[in-house]
């Protein structure tokens, strides 16, 4: 029986195939141009960052922080993988070193483990030494091993799941606050969070996104970021869409933290009520129990206060601005009190847009202005707001909606017989793809017939006869697969005679 492994695309993973990428390449190919036409340039961050970014920026309590991401140690290649149990003591001695110049992590944990380490090492050293085997020198080995393990012996990266962090990273790294502002930039490609999988929703997905960082945070910013995403999808022909905005207001007593404290104090009256993680949400972020999907939960949160009502003036006038300036644009949208998010940094717009043919996953979109952020990562004070488009599910709900293009055959099979006609096939394969046709040129010789059969099953629509004939008289082949119509023509009128089509 053989014993062959048999590989598969990891759980949550998948390959993106043919004709769908001609999708995929449509979708990205709209997006730089959409979002060229309002200024955005293009940004391509890097696919790991240190750990420490994303738990900044996301925020260590969130389920993508806590729970969900790719996360490994980048050992430096300074040290042995696995060393002897002989040479353990060089080993940690080497570890220490590295540590002293930086070159290993200066936290405390790997302080404490190296000092234990060095202090076990003695022990261990000395039973080496006498030859000895008993279960208790056992026990003294195994725990050296487990304080080895422990140390991080580098840097602690993640895979992104998502890319905000990154280019607010990228803009204080390249000093961008120094160029013209505000700085547009968009980015797109794979992010990566351990969720479990279901129809659009992977591990591995992709995201088109934008930011706008630096500059004022006038209304007719977050207008224009959001018509620009409308155009967008509508370019796409993306159907079924709907706009949802709120406000959530800023991080003061006046404002959203006054609002939390009163939802917090009607959420405790009716805490028996709710859910279990409702409950635990009332003390960790009271806001995020307006996310939930509960159906019992849905009346009592009716019921809730609404932070519309909690804003202070200055939150109030920017709100009611951004959607006079997304009237003026022709944008239409609803608003969504419940739409919040649950970070301090994230103030003011807030929105998101779900597309039809879904199902439970219908967000397409999500975006909000977060002035905090950029400081937060140890920048100046800069205001921001941006968007993140999941483009699997922008993908799908083109798909369900008929908007997929159909695959593409070659426009012209060349069917070559004997070698004289091989040349020449080879020549006006070159010549036919110079003047941008899809040519298919058979690897090996094909009879007649067999030919003709694979240039049908590839879909292509002319096939291009080349035989004895047709090298000694010129004139060359046509033959229309849809018609079966026939004609003869030089290399040159052929060559004019597909131009024309
Ligand atoms: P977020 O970065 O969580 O605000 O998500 C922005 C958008 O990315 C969502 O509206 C989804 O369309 C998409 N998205 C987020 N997580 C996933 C996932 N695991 N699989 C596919 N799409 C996702």
């Amino acid at each position: 029986m053989s014993t062959k492994a048999k590989f598969q695309a990891i759980r949550g993973t998948r390959d993106l195939l043919p004709p769908d990428t001609a999708l995929w390449n449509r979708v990205e190919q709209t997006a730089r141009e959409v979002f060229s036409t309002y200024g955005f340039g293009e940004i391509r961050p890097p696919i790991f960052e240190p750990t420490e970014l994303f738990s900044r920026a996301v925020g260590g309590d969130t389920d993508i922080v806590s729970k969900e991401m790719y996360t490994f140690v980048d050992r430096t290649e300074k040290l042995e993988r696995s060393p002897t149990i002989g040479k353990l003591g060089v080993f940690i001695e080497r570890v220490k070193a590295l540590y002293e110049t930086g070159e290993i992590p200066r936290i405390p944990d790997n302080e404490l483990a190296i000092e234990r380490a060095q202090a076990k090492w003695k022990t261990v050293e000395a039973l080496l030494e006498r030859g000895q085997g008993m279960k208790e020198d056992l026990e003294d080995m195994y725990l050296l091993t487990i304080l080895i393990d422990a140390m991080k012996l580098g840097l602690d990266v993640s895979l992104r799941p998502e890319a905000t962090a990154s280019v607010c990273r990228a803009y204080i790294e390249h000093n961008m606050q120094q160029m013209p502002q505000p700085v547009k930039l968009y980015y797109m490609g794979p992010m990566f969070r351990r969720e479990r999988p279901q129809k659009g929703r992977y591990r591995q997905f992709y995201q088109i996104g934008a930011e706008i960082l630096g500059g004022p945070d006038a209304p007719a910013i977050d207008a224009e970021l959001i018509e620009m995403l409308m155009t967008f999808f509508d370019k796409c022909g993306l159907q079924g869409t709907e706009l949802n905005i709120n406000s959530i207001g800023h991080a003061a007593d006046n404002c959203r933290r006054g609002y939390v404290a009163k939802l917090r104090e009607e959420l405790l009256k009716v805490k028996d009520k709710l859910g279990a993680d409702s409950q635990r949400r009332i003390e960790t972020n009271p806001l995020r129990v307006l996310d939930s999907k509960l159906e019992h939960e849905q009346a009592i949160i009716a019921t809730l206060p609404r932070i519309a009502d909690h804003l202070c003036d200055e939150c109030k006038t920017h709100y009611a601005a951004v959607k006079r300036e997304l009237e003026v644009r022709g944008v239409i949208y609803r608003e969504n009190w419940r739409l919040v998010r649950g970070l301090d940094y994230y103030m003011r717009t807030t929105f998101e847009i779900t597309a039809q043919g879904l199902g439970s996953q219908n967000a397409v979109c999500g975006g909000g202005r977060y002035d905090g952020l950029v400081e937060l990562l140890g920048g100046p004070p800069t205001k921001g707001i941006g968007f993140a488009i999941g483009e699997d599910r922008l993908i799908l709900s083109l798909q369900e909606g008929g908007k997929a293009p159909a695959a593409q055959g070659p426009d012209v099979f060349i069917a070559w017989m004997g070698q004289n006609a091989y040349a020449t096939a080879i020549r006006a394969a070159k010549n036919l793809r110079n003047a941008g046709f899809r040519v298919e040129l058979p690897a090996t010789e094909l009879k007649f017939g067999k030919a003709l059969e694979r240039a049908s099953k590839l879909g292509s629509r002319f096939a291009l006869i080349l035989g004895d004939n047709e090298i000694q008289s010129g004139e060359w082949t046509l033959k229309n697969l849809a018609t079966s119509e026939q004609q003869k023509l030089s290399e040159q009128a052929l060559l004019n005679y597909l131009k024309s089509l």
